[in-house]
């Protein structure tokens, strides 16, 4: 059994401990110590990391009553240690946790939504509430939590060795399975709940708390929330993001989104001027196509090379060639492939067979069937010249069948 010294004190990083037991594993060593300030990864959250002796520990579990330090080497038993646990790390992880008791709080008192899931990575947190709560509910409970951090209240560990001493406690939540003793973790003036891990001492080491994202997640929400400095450093990102973006907008953070709204809508409209240019263009192009089509056998021929012509208008374009008897076949240069098509209207030849010989000239990919085919291919030199030769095997097949 490993005595816990991160129940009484969450603010001990360093600490004086002998080797019970050290066993190979993997590439280094599970250690025991009689007793340490080390947390495992438990209760949804990462362990702490640090050294023993000198040796590095990057990983902590419980294995029963015992806690089992990774090492990076094997220290002998009976051995006299100095513990010490990184507490940068330690302190940014109690400061979510304890964050986690306020925010959980707060859902609690102003939605009855209870806590369902807590995850605490090492860049971000989430918290699970069993129901939904919308934007302005969240931001209830960003604006209670914060007030609550500013009244710097104390954050209390207390073991109840009896159900009968737990009695008449306000508890928020009571973990479902546990029996006494059994530590209850009270925010002054707020909250009470069970809990097992380290916690700050005072509601304002907490920082601020911020939730960046809420989502619904099993008929409830999943909050994602940063506490502290990671409150702080997410601020500045995206304080930095939203300075870009007013710089490329030539105005102030204020006025940013109505400008990216503004430029939105110009595109929109834009975008529509000029699909009805094109629609005229393209009217346009057919009706010169049209009226240089060659006629062979009563079909009107047409073999074409466009530029930049994008798939949707070549269709377009060649539907509007068709003719009672009518094979068209155009092409479009969109600078490092072009692009082919096949339209056809009573005549025998099946689109999807005669698009082979395209595919074949300019070693593309494509296919169709009956009166219309397509694909495309890498350009290569000679385009134009491809074109010419296939509009005399074009004026083959419809003069032969
Ligand atoms: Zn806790």
């Amino acid at each position: 059994m490993t005595e816990r010294l991160y129940l009484s004190d969450s603010m001990l990083a360093a600490f004086d401990a002998t080797v019970v037991s050290c066993e190979p594993h993997g590439n280094g060593y599970l250690i025991e110590l009689d007793r340490s300030a080390f947390f495992p990864n438990k209760g949804g959250q990462p362990c702490d990391t640090g050294t023993i002796g000198g040796a590095a520990v990057s990983d902590v579990n419980e294995d029963g009553e015992r806690l089992l330090h990774f090492a990076d080497r094997a220290i002998p038993v009976g051995t006299k240690v100095r513990g010490a646990i990184d507490f940068a790390r330690r302190f940014d992880i109690m400061q979510q946790h304890t964050g986690e008791h306020l925010l959980s709080y707060c859902a609690w008192h102003l939605y009855g939504a209870q806590n369902v899931g807590f995850h605490c990575a090492l860049t971000y947190a989430t918290l699970d509430l069993d129901k939904p709560v919308g934007h302005d509910g969240i931001t209830e409970i960003e604006n209670l939590a914060n007030r609550l951090a500013a009244e710097n209240a104390a954050v209390t560990a207390t073991i109840y060795e009896t159900e009968e001493a737990l009695k008449g406690i306000p508890l928020r939540k009571h973990a479902e399975g546990l029996t006494v003793p059994i530590r209850i973790v009270t925010i002054e003036g707020s909250d009470a709940c069970t809990c097992c891990a380290p916690h700050v001492k005072r509601t304002g080491e907490i920082g601020q708390l911020k939730i960046v994202e809420a989502i619904p997640y099993k008929g409830g929400t999943r909050c994602t929330f940063l506490c502290g400095m990671r409150a702080l450093s997410h601020a500045q990102t995206m304080q930095d993001a939203v300075t870009a973006i007013a710089l490329r907008f030539s105005t102030s953070r204020d006025q940013a989104e109505a400008a990216v709204q503004k430029q939105a809508d110009e595109l929109s409209e834009t975008k529509k001027a000029l699909r009805q240019a094109y629609a005229a263009l393209d009217e346009y192009l057919a009706k010169s196509l049209k009226a240089e089509a060659e006629d062979v056998n009563g079909v009107k021929l047409i073999v074409k090379m466009l530029e930049s012509v994008d798939a949707k208008r070549l269709r377009a374009i060649a539907g509007a060639t068709m003719t009672d008897r009518a094979l068209s076949v155009l092409f479009s240069d969109t600078g490092d492939r072009v692009s082919y098509l096949l339209a056809s209207n009573g005549i025998k030849a099946d689109t999807g067979v005669l698009i082979a010989a395209v595919n074949a000239a300019f070693a593309g990919n494509g296919g169709g069937r009956g009166t219309l085919a397509q694909g495309s291919a890498k350009k290569t030199a000679g385009a134009a010249e491809t074109v010419e030769v296939l509009r005399t095997y074009f004026r083959n097949v419809l003069l032969h069948g």
